[in-house]
Formats: C-alpha cells, structure tokens, sequence
C-alpha cells in the first residue's frame, strides 16, 4: 500500500481506501462486511469512510459492530462520519439535519454511539448549509476537535470559494480549519478536482478523500450491455442515480477505455481507479465494493497506477475526452 498526507495536515491515509455508501446494510449484511472490511486492511486500507446517513445510521451501526469484532488496534486505523443530512430520513424534523452547532455535536455523539469508538479521525460536513453562519460551523469543529472527539474536520462537495472562506474565519479566530474535502472524482467527474479546487490546492492545501472512482460502477462497464440483477443502479429508490450516471455516450467511451485496459493487461475497473491515483491532489480514493472479486479487482488498481505512463494517460484523454480546461495562472 501507498499512504499520502492528508493535504497539509501529518496525517497518513491509504491511497485505497473503503466505504459504506449503498452497500452497507442495503446491500450487503455483517458476515460480508466483516470480510470486505478484513481484506481491505489486510492490503493496507488504513481508512474506512461513512455518514450519518448512509442507510439512515445502519451503515455506522454494521461498520462498529464489525470493527468491534476485529479488534484491530484503534491506532491502526482512521474512521470518518459525515453530519449534514440527518439519519431519520422523511421523519427528520428541523435542527436534525444541517450545520447548526446542535446538530454538528449531536450528530457526533451518535456517530460515536452507533461506531462504538470514541473518537472520529474525520468529521466532514456533507454538503454546505446555506441556513448556517459559516462562523457556527468553524467554531463547533474547533470544539469538537478540542474535546478529542474528533481529530480533523472538513467538508463534502463544498465550493472553493465555500471552503476558502471557512479557512479566512477560523484564521481570523484563531481556530482549527477545515484540512480536508471529499469530492467526487472519476473520469467522468473532473471539474472540481482539476480546474475548481486548484486555488484550495495551492494556497491552503487541501486534503482530498475522493468519492465514486468508477462512478457507481459505469467504469467496470458492467452497465454496457444493460443493468445487471442486483446491481446498485438496479435498486429500487435509485432511479435519480441511474439517470445521472447512464448515457449511450459513456458506454462508447467505456467500451473503448475497455480495449486500453486490455492492453495493459488489466481491467477496466482497475484502469480507472488507478487513473485517479495518478493526480496528486487525490490524498485517498475510497473504493465501494459489494464482492470480494470486486474488492480485489480494485485493490490491484496501486500496481498499475505504477505503470501508467505520460503516453498511456495520453491515450486514456484521447479515449474518453473528458478533460476539463483548466485557467492558465
Ligand atoms: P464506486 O464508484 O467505486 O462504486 C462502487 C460500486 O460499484 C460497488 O458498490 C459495486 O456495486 C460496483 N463495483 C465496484 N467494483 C466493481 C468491479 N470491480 N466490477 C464491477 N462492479 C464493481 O464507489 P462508490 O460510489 O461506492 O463510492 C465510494 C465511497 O465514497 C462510498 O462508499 C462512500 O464512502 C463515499 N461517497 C461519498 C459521497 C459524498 O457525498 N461525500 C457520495 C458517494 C460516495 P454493485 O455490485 O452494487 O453494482
């Protein structure tokens, strides 16, 4: 395993990492976590990824119960939550979602309850929260940070100019800022992390805990040649998810980044995971995975990101034309 600091901050993340997102509870049950979760740190996965709402709390619940059973040394490993969307779902009443100091702290305390751990080594907010000063949200972090209940906060799918000014307030006040963000990022999604956050990158030096390398799955291509049973963009409730992701266009590009991989001797999957490995800025990709064929598919992704040559990324551009321009400084 690679490990990359986290931005700025001393902290070492596995450049593979794992989440719970859909799979977690919705997907797979304890036995299958159990395993997906002892394979990934047994290749050195050193950070597992969660939120208040992934399967409203029963994800946080599955990924304690498991880590409970493997008793691995707590040093060993680092966990996050993510508070903003709140874990009761259609039930959820005000000031049990958002960014509010009330919600920030209680979504903590059951975060650590339901992971059974009493610390969380990442605490992001998912989404801006328009409703919050920005000034409640630094200062409840830092307090949060102070109280050991977390050791790092940062932030999901925020803007540059949203996570810059959380940076100007906790430095005027003197305070803990936000050291990392969790973006989407595959070679379909590429606007934030290359064009976006370039200023972040270079003047504050964010971490980055990038989400969905294969884009649910696209990037397997699994999805070419129809929605297989079972599937994640098969679940009922996932539609919006669906029609976001699928398009006959992407399954071209797919099916051609497919005959690279090919070359290269490798998978499609593999091929993709390691493409995002290859920008800097990426301090951890988190993989999902819901068989351990998959996991260990994903995983083989470090070696050939070891291979990938300036003319085989070339190829890759030239293959799915996804580039994004990026302002000359
Ligand atoms: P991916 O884009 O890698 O999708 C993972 C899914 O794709 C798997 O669950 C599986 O679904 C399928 N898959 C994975 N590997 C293979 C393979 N080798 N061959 C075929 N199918 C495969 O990542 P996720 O979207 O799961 O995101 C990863 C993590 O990022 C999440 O768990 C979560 O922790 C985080 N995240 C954060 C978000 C945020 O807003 N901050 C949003 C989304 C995710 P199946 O078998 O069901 O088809």
């Amino acid at each position: 395993m690679e490990y990359r600091r986290m931005g700025r901050t001393g902290l070492q993340l596995s450049a593979l990492s794992f989440g719970s997102w859909v799979t977690f509870s919705k997907q797979i049950d304890d036995a299958i976590s159990d395993r997906l979760m002892g394979i990934a740190y047994d290749h050195g996965v050193n950070f597992f990824d969660n939120a208040e709402v992934y399967a409203l709390g029963e994800s946080e619940k599955m990924m304690g119960r498991v880590l409970k059973n493997k008793n691995w040394d707590r040093t060993s490993y680092t966990i996050s939550s993510k508070v903003f969307f709140g874990w009761r779902g259609k039930e959820n009443k005000p000031n049990q979602t958002g960014l509010s100091r009330k919600h920030i702290v209680e979504a903590c305390h059951e975060a650590l309850q339901r992971l059974q751990t009493d610390y969380l080594d990442l605490y992001l907010c998912h989404r801006p929260d328009k409703n919050a000063p920005i000034e409640e949200v630094v200062t409840t972090m830092n307090t949060l940070i102070q109280q050991g209940k977390i050791l790092y906060w940062g932030t999901s799918e925020w803007s540059a100019a949203e996570i810059m000014e959380a940076h100007m307030v906790a430095k005027d006040l003197n305070l803990i800022a936000p050291s990392v963000e969790q973006p989407q990022y595959n070679l379909f999604e590429r606007q934030k992390m290359e064009v976006d956050y370039l200023s972040i990158f270079r003047n504050i030096g964010m971490g980055t805990t990038i989400w969905s390398p294969l884009a649910s799955g696209l990037l397997s291509g699994k999805y070419n040649n129809g929605i297989p049973e079972g599937s994640r963009l098969a679940i009922e409730g996932f539609e919006w998810l669906k029609d976001r992701t699928l398009s006959e266009e992407r399954f071209t590009r797919v099916a051609e980044l497919a005959k690279i991989a090919a070359a290269l001797n490798t998978s499609v999957a593999t091929l993709s995971i390691a493409w995002c490995l290859c920008n800097p800025n990426v301090s951890t990709a988190i993989l999902g995975a819901t068989k351990e064929a998959q996991l260990l598919e994903n995983l083989k992704a470090l070696e050939v990101y070891a291979t990938l040559t300036p003319e085989i990324l070339e190829q890759i551009e030239a293959c799915m034309q996804t580039k994004p321009i990026a302002p000359s400084f």
